[in-house]
């Protein structure tokens, strides 16, 4: 939520828009920023759990007094995000039932 209210989820594709997914850990604020291409596929929800598992990350290191601590390496970072991939995988079918054609 404070993520929304700070202008921080840029997740729908428009026309010039870059390609790709991540998310941005913002030092100053603590606050992340999600940047992707969503067009309704069941790969922009693998893709917004996958950067919301950063996000979650970002903010549970927001306090650590080190800045280097905030930003482990990817072997340590994808464990957040790709957990948030897993445990959610069972509900996934959820997307399909209740896409709108
Ligand atoms: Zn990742």
């Amino acid at each position: 939520m404070i993520m929304r209210e700070m202008g921080h989820l840029d997740l729908v594709s428009r026309k010039g828009k870059a390609p790709g997914g991540y998310n941005y850990p913002l030092d100053e604020t603590g606050v992340p920023f999600i940047f992707m291409n969503a067009t309704s596929t069941l790969r922009d929800l693998v893709t917004i759990l996958h950067e919301g598992g950063h996000a979650v990350h970002s903010f549970v290191t927001r306090s650590l007094p080190v800045n280097a601590f905030r930003h482990p390496p990817s072997e340590v970072a994808e464990l957040a995000s790709m957990s948030m991939e897993l445990i959610s995988m069972d509900e996934w079918d959820i997307f399909s039932r209740t896409r709108v054609i």
